[in-house]
């Protein structure tokens, strides 16, 4: 079922819902179910499956070394099936343009359609960890609504290389990103929703946040959003805070401000136990206002570890 009919479904209620990583190469998809476990008493009726980017690696060969391209985490498509099947939720493969010719991405969408799959989140991807900008990949895609488009042109029965008139269309409800204190290389937040605003044009049918810490970051962004045009459900993206480092590590990396007060709360911290406690607390009351406020769906990044998000849902839900 696509999300827009789930947040329909719901009447007003908000849903909750998370989002998972593929486990590192070689290690086994059972620890991701021990994740996964916890949180089903909570009626999650989607769950998403990061894609990651692929990196460099150096493998020594006789004290040479040799430079190879390749993803550390693969098997976003084969996760969302397995979790399909396993829990009977709704799963949602994060489909990126960096690293994917068009090709690759129109393989990856019929795989996509064959598995029953009914959401995809189309979204550009980082630039790779030796990269200082994004870089397209050769034959790829340079922006989300670029993707967005050739996911909606495949829901027309239009491929890459022909027009395929069918009764087996697919029907992709498309998720993209949008972030309530603009993109780290958006010249303004203005024009960071324009270009949110073309996704949505493109056929975007839902948005899902950026990590914030500050509700009111989330509800001047809806606002901004709504004064553009923008009237498809935009669900909050929340993480708690889990360990200390995260203080420097997410404004760094995402270019979002901490608010002063759950600074304060984590600087008083001496060991990380307490650091995950105030990030669970700093969670649950972002969520419950946000309920309160009527949002469609919270949805909270996972990061691997499901027993903070556990305390959270149960305090909300
Ligand atoms: P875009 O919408 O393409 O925007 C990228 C930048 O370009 C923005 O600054 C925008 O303002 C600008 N821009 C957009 N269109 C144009 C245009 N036509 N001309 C000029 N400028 C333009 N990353 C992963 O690698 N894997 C994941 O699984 C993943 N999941 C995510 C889930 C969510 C909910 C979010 C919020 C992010 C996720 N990311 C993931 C991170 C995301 O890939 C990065 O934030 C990336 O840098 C931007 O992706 P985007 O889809 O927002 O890009």
């Amino acid at each position: 079922m696509k999300v827009t009919e789930h947040i329909a479904k719901a009447k007003g209620n908000t849903l909750f819902s998370f989002e998972i990583i593929p486990p590192v190469k070689g290690r086994s998809i059972q620890e991701l179910y021990g994740n996964i476990d916890p949180l089903m008493e909570f009626n999650p009726p989607f769950i998403d499956v990061t894609t990651s980017r692929e990196e460099y690696v150096y493998i020594d060969r006789d004290g040479l070394l040799d430079k190879k391209l390749t993803r550390m985490r693969p098997g976003t498509v084969g996760i969302c099936a397995s979790i399909k099947h396993k829990y009977d939720v709704d799963t949602i493969p994060h489909v990126l343009c960096g690293g994917f010719t068009k090709e690759e991405t129109e393989y990856l969408l019929v795989d996509c359609h064959y598995l029953g799959i009914d959401n995809v989140m189309a979204l550009r991807g980082d630039a790779m960890r030796e990269e200082q900008y994004f870089e397209a990949t050769k034959g790829g895609h340079k922006y989300a609504n670029e993707l967005v488009k050739q996911i909606q042109d495949l829901n027309c029965g239009k491929y890459l290389h022909e027009v395929i008139e069918t009764d087996n269309c697919a029907d992709f409800c498309i998720g993209v990103a949008g972030y309530p204190e603009k993109h780290l290389e958006a010249p303004s937040l203005k024009s960071d929703l324009k270009r949110l605003k073309q996704k949505v044009d493109a056929g975007a049918d839902y948005v899902v946040t950026q990590m914030f810490f500050d509700n009111q970051k989330y509800f001047e962004f809806v606002d901004a959003a709504k004064d553009m045009g923008i009237d498809v459900p935009i669900i909050p993206g929340i993480k708690p805070i889990a360990v200390k480092r995260h203080l420097q590590l997410l404004p760094q990396v995402f270019r979002i401000d901490l608010p002063q007060d759950l600074i304060d709360a984590l600087d008083d911290c001496t060991n990380n136990k307490a650091v995950r406690q105030v990030g669970i607390e700093w969670a649950t009351k972002q969520s419950k206002e946000l309920k309160e406020a009527g949002v469609p769906v919270l949805h909270y990044y996972s990061m691997g570890k499901s027993d903070n998000i556990k305390a959270i849902a149960k305090a909300v839900f």
